[in-house]
């Protein structure tokens, strides 16, 4: 009869790890793709860094150099299919492979929908949705030919949940994307061993909301967050780390809140 309890105390010390594997993460230019792909750099994983402004790409590279961790960068649009197809291809080029693929890119304009041209909708469906289809397409066909499984790990957003005013692309975008991340793990989990979960965070700190938490905006934010405070982009480290590690195993095609109890008032 088979054990009922068959831990072994190895799997428990390790299942966090991702020492050794290859991460790719996009939007490595912005506050949370820095924070994640520095992270993932420090527990010991090469990270490939991609964006589309070289400049602090390059200056991202030489920090992280400095503090010892295996990284490069590949310069690209993710909404751009010929060039993610080059990014996977240097990626495996520099590294051999990719383990981990985390997507921490994103924009937004805020407009009322009767003022918004078709074109600015299609921009941030684009940039937001899309995007996100072409780079975890691509990603899955590199994990699927190395045979070994793989972790992808979609940043999207409360705003994927629930509506708002202003919101008809973001909201819209970001709902895509966390059903986009249920949809290929049907396709990916059972037989290909690649699990594909999305974090879904609440307003954190980061070059376009600095002015929430500077201004009187922020108590009011403060009225839905049971935890007491926003975010910042250290909040969501270990969550990416679950979903991309072992401990996550049995994990896959979930929409995972992770936003200081914002979805329970
Ligand atoms: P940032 O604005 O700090 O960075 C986002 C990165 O995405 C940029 O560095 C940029 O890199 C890239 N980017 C910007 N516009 C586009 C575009 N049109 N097409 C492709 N890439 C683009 O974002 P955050 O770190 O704040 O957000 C990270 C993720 O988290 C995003 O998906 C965002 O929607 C989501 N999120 C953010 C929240 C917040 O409060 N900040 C709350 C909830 C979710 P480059 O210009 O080099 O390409």
């Amino acid at each position: 009869m088979a054990k009922l309890v068959d831990l072994e105390k190895d799997y428990v010390l390790n299942m966090f790890s991702v020492e050794g594997k290859v991460a790719l993460v996009t939007g490595a230019t912005g506050a949370l793709g820095k924070t994640l792909a520095k992270a993932y750099g420090y527990a010991g994983a090469k990270v490939m860094m991609t964006g589309r402004s070289e400049d602090k790409l390059k200056a991202l590279e030489e920090e992280f150099k400095s503090e010892g961790i295996d990284c490069a960068y590949f310069i690209a649009d993710p909404a751009i299919e010929e060039q993610v197809d080059a990014l996977i291809k240097a990626t495996v080029e520099k590294y051999g492979e990719i383990n981990i693929l985390a997507i921490a890119h994103g924009y937004n304009k805020p407009q009322n929908i009767l003022e918004q041209s078709v074109s600015d909708w299609q921009y941030i469906m684009d940039a937001d949705c899309k995007s996100v289809y072409i780079v975890l397409k691509y990603t899955a066909h590199q994990m699927v030919e190395q045979g070994k499984g793989g972790a992808i790990v979609v940043v999207t957003s409360q705003r994927s949940k629930r509506g708002l005013a202003n919101y008809t692309a973001y909201c819209t975008s970001k709902g895509g994307a966390d059903l986009m991340v249920s949809c290929a793990a049907c396709d990916l989990t059972a037989e290909y061993g690649i699990r594909v979960n999305s974090i879904l965070p609440t307003v954190f700190r980061s070059e376009l909301t600095s002015w929430i938490f500077e201004g009187d905006a922020y108590k009011g934010f403060l009225t839905r967050q049971p935890i007491g405070r926003l975010g910042e982009p250290d909040d969501f480290v270990g969550m990416a780390i679950f979903l991309s590690s072992e401990a996550s195993k049995f994990m896959t095609g979930g929409n995972y809140d992770c936003s200081g109890g914002y979805l329970v008032m």
